[in-house]
């Protein structure tokens, strides 16, 4: 699993890709990496502000908006990257706010056959 991504910055995205780095190709505005949850997976990233992503980069650090959804992949992974870091979105993040859907639902029933 990728917390991290290392950057590399180059003309041509190699084909084969190591994990943990994030090969950027400003020629031909795309980036590319292998999902970062370990599946080896390779995620294409064109940068494209109105259909793809927008890269930020600080000098050291790269960011790129919006989050990357995995969903093609069996590992469904979906995570930001984030000044080189990776922040994953696990379904988990919606739990508590479904749980307290399904709780109130549950109190109503009850108040019913109270
Ligand atoms: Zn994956």
């Amino acid at each position: 699993m990728t917390r991290q991504f290392k950057l590399k910055f180059l003309d041509n995205i190699p084909n084969e890709l190591d994990e943990g780095v994030l090969y950027i190709s400003m020629k031909y505005h795309t980036t590319a990496h292998l999902c970062a949850c370990g599946c080896g997976e390779k995620v294409v990233n064109p940068l494209n502000r109105k259909y793809g992503w927008t890269l930020t980069f600080d000098g050291q650090r790269v960011s790129l908006s919006p989050s990357i959804g995995n969903y093609q992949f069996p590992c469904c992974s979906h995570y930001y990257i984030k000044e080189n870091e990776v922040l994953f979105l696990d379904s988990d993040d919606d739990m508590p706010h479904r749980r307290g859907y399904i709780r109130r639902l549950i109190d109503w029933f009850m108040k019913l056959f109270r």
